[in-house]
């Protein structure tokens, strides 16, 4: 088998959405970097998964000159409905948070976004191209890697490992490091998504003695459907038929009719939340999935994985412009309270739109009540709804909305992070021990 090197500044692990920001970032401060994906092009279009794009994503994408496209064909999104037998009641989150809203946007059409950004600008990604082992070290670590019969060695100074929940990169850093934490909730969900036009301009939030079911937006073509299953179940079990019938009868309202279609996708998921409690090791740098993954309830996952990797670049630009290693070596501190607040967040809808299975135990109807009280909160009190709104749709302080792309100075970096430039520092830091 031949081996070939390559040395780079940041190897980043992963075409994924996380990946991708970085590689946007990096490339247009004219820091080299090279992306590593396992899978080929099509592969990846071809995976269906978020779809809302909420308001501070949206601002970042700006900021990087990465929206045009989204800003064109995805569709601001402010309201949302929570449904039940007996009520129904729409949320107006975009009236409660100052305007802003989430964009209805698939994420293979902003993958292809980001993709074709990157690769235009002159930038590498080498698809079918797994990363096999890391070794890392205090400066520097390289990635071996498979393509095809070759082996590939990439040194680089830093690692950004975006590599998602099953990739290589968190396993490099120790669990005593890491310390994963892992919540396994009783709850599976089938995600379906249908050849179908939407049948309302917002997201349902369905509640019902028979489990949750959702309608999420796509296209309008293509719709997103959730269905509560018996944990344990597979795709098998959820014939086109059964999934329409329960569909209708859980989101069923008087004088409202749910547009059916083609199914073209069904997959099962199990609802869990996963976090490490730190994101960095040497010269080693996790974002998204790789380092925490939540429910799709609230849709926080794709929208962190982008937030980190915002930081991330821009930490990376700060050492490399500016000889700062300090947002770097703060990465982690600047991230987990974001990221522990979201996963409060999904943990919270998550509950709120469940059935417990095993209906007659002193802990379903507890759950049950609790249930009740959050949704007839929701109803009725400003400060629960307006705290909900800001939280689901990822709320920028306006005074701080980091939204100017540099423009007389092509290096002058936004104030987010409030990086400053040290041209005179040349003694870097170490990162981590
Ligand atoms: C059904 C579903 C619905 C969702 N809905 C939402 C939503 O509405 N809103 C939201 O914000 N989020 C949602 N999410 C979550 C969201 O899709 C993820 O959080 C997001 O994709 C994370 O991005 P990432 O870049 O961290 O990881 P990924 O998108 O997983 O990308 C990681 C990449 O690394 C590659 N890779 C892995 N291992 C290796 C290796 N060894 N070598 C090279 N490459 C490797 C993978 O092939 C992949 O392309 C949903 C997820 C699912 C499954």
């Amino acid at each position: 088998m031949s081996s070939k090197e390559i040395n780079t500044q940041v190897c980043i692990i992963g075409a994924g959405p996380a990946g991708l920001i970085i590689a946007n970032i990096l490339f247009k401060y004219g820091i080299k970097c090279l992306v590593i994906e396992k899978y080929s092009q099509p592969e990846i279009y071809a995976r269906s998964r978020a779809g809302l794009i909420d308001y501070k994503t949206v601002s970042i994408l700006q900021e990087h000159g990465l929206s045009d496209r989204l800003l064109k064909i995805g569709k601001p999104h402010g309201k949302c409905e929570f449904r039940t037998p007996e009520q129904s009641f729409v949320l107006n989150y975009e009236a409660m948070s100052n305007g802003q809203t989430h964009y209805t946007y698939p994420q293979q059409e902003l993958l292809t976004d980001l993709i074709y950004k990157f690769q235009l600008a002159g930038g590498q990604i080498l698809f079918n191209t797994q990363a096999e082992t890391i070794v890392n070290e205090r400066y520097g670590a390289t990635v071996s890697c498979r393509q095809g019969e070759q082996e590939l060695i990439i040194k680089s100074d830093f690692i950004a490992g975006c590599d998602g929940f099953h990739g290589v990169s968190r396993a490099a850093i120790p669990d005593a490091i890491a310390q994963p934490k892992t919540v396994n909730y009783d709850y599976a969900w089938l995600a379906i998504t249908a050849e179908a036009a939407p049948s309302t301009p917002h997201i349902i939030y369905g509640i019902h003695p028979r489990g949750f079911a959702g309608h999420m937006l796509r296209t309008e073509t293509i719709s997103r459907y959730y269905l509560q299953i018996p944990v344990g179940d597979t795709e098998n079990d959820w014939s086109s038929d059964r999934i329409w019938s329960e569909l209708q009868l859980r989101l069923a309202k008087d004088n409202w009719t749910l547009t059916e279609g083609k199914i073209i996708a069904k997959q099962v998921l199990t609802m869990r939340s996963f976090s490490t409690q730190t994101m960095q090791h040497k010269s080693l740098f996790l974002a998204g999935d790789a380092t925490h993954i939540m429910t799709p309830a609230g849709g926080k996952g794709m929208n962190l994985a982008i937030q980190d990797a915002d930081v991330l670049a821009k930490s990376f630009v700060s050492y490399y412009r500016y000889h700062d290693n300090l947002p770097l070596r703060n990465y982690s501190a600047n991230r987990l309270p974001e990221i522990r607040l979201s996963q409060d967040f999904s943990e919270s809808l998550l509950h709120m739109i469940n059935i417990q299975e095993g209906d007659n135990s002193e802990e379903a109807n507890l759950s049950k009540l609790l249930q009740k009280f959050k949704l007839s909160q929701l109803m009725n009190s400003h400060t629960t709804a307006q705290e909900f709104a800001r939280n689901y749709v990822g709320y920028v302080d306006t005074d701080q909305a980091p939204i100017k792309p540099p423009t007389a100075n092509k290096y002058l970096l936004p104030s987010v992070l409030g990086l400053k430039p040290h041209p005179s520092k040349t003694t870097f830091l170490a990162l981590s021990s």
